[in-house]
């Protein structure tokens, strides 16, 4: 994850990437790193506190669940050897490739639309290239994606073919999706033009956030969006429709039945639906609002943690490496 507007992790990362991923971390070999070189990739100003953020990532990691003793938990950019097997990488992409990549013809137009006049940096273009890098360089066999995601990681297989290729030797494995069939898309607190529901996101602004605090999700939840036309307790709700009957049902599986009848009948208001799926969600947040005061009461530890996930990861970084130096008869 990108440690981009602030850094902070909303209940869509969680139950989209973090959930999954401390379930896969009893069975992996696992590297779970904060992208901060890939947070500049849409730079067009003066730097946000990127090392702020990161460690608001990492902390969001652990307070999810992560366990530093389990998998390697550190910054990208604390191994540098990301960053040279990306330029030598860079070295056999096809600008072609590059260029078609869906997410850089969307973030392209974000650049221009921020004011940025002398268009797309070659960053931006190369992200799939560090991306790559990120990914082969722990010589990594799966890479956990949500549904919509495994075509990002297509360019990767075929930059790690295509290097196999031309030296002539299996240096790296191609890396398969490892697609978490029970994750769904979470959907957020507002509705688009048209009165759907759509993904949470950071960049729609309809989150709830890891660190909220029971405050924040009561208040977030009073403006979330329901059945525009149940304007009095007694009309009738479509739950099907409404942000917060989803995350009812989502969050109380076994108890969500009765409110979400209730609701169709207009025997119950969205004011005791939003504020008993407050309730629901805090205590889902609770745990994970523990296990962040734990970290972030020091974060000389939390630096120390992310240095030893970092020195952990480069071990294993070096050894491709030193690998790939050989195959490209650099040394
Ligand atoms: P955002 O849309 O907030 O910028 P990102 O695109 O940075 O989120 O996503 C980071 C990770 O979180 C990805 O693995 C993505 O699949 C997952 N993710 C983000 N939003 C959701 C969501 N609403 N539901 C499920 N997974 C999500």
């Amino acid at each position: 994850m990108q440690p981009t507007g602030g850094g902070r992790l909303h209940l869509g990362n969680y139950e989209g990437a973090l959930k999954p991923w401390t379930k896969l971390q009893d069975s992996y070999e696992m590297f779970c790193f904060v992208a901060d070189w890939h947070a500049y990739t849409t730079l067009n100003g003066p730097p946000p506190d990127i090392a702020a953020a990161s460690r608001e990532v990492a902390l969001d990691y652990l307070s999810a669940g992560l366990d530093p003793d389990k998998c390697a938990i550190f910054r990208q950019s604390q191994v540098p050897q990301h960053a040279e097997l990306a330029v030598l990488l860079g070295m056999l992409t096809p600008v072609s490739w590059l260029e078609r990549v869906p997410t850089y013809k969307e973030k392209r137009e974000f650049v221009s639309e921020g004011g940025g006049d002398s268009g797309p940096s070659f960053g931006l273009l190369g992200y799939p290239v560090l991306q790559t890098a990120d990914i082969i360089v722990y010589r990594a066999h799966v890479v956990p994606v949500g549904k919509d995601q495994a075509p990002h990681l297509e360019i990767s297989r075929e930059i790690a073919r295509r290097f196999n290729h031309l030296v002539g030797e299996e240096v790296f494995p191609v890396p398969d999706a490892l697609i978490s069939e029970e994750t769904g898309v979470l959907s957020g607190l507002d509705a688009d033009e048209s009165g759907q529901l759509r993904k949470m996101s950071k960049s729609y602004g309809n989150c709830i956030y890891l660190t909220d605090s029971t405050d924040q999700v009561a208040g977030r939840l009073k403006t979330a969006f329901t059945t525009p036309t149940k304007i009095r307790k007694d009309d009738p709700g479509i739950p099907e429709g409404c942000a917060v009957c989803q995350l009812r049902k989502l969050y109380d599986p076994e108890g969500f039945t009765p409110q979400w009848d209730e609701c169709r009948s207009g025997t119950r208001g969205c004011v005791q639906s939003k504020r008993e799926t407050a309730e629901v969600l805090n205590a889902m947040l609770e745990p994970i609002r523990q296990r962040r005061a734990l970290y972030e009461s020091d974060p000389a530890e939390l630096d120390r943690l992310l240095a030893r996930g970092a020195e952990k990861a480069a071990v294993v970084a070096e050894e491709t490496l030193q690998h790939v130096r050989k195959a490209l008869r650099l040394v």
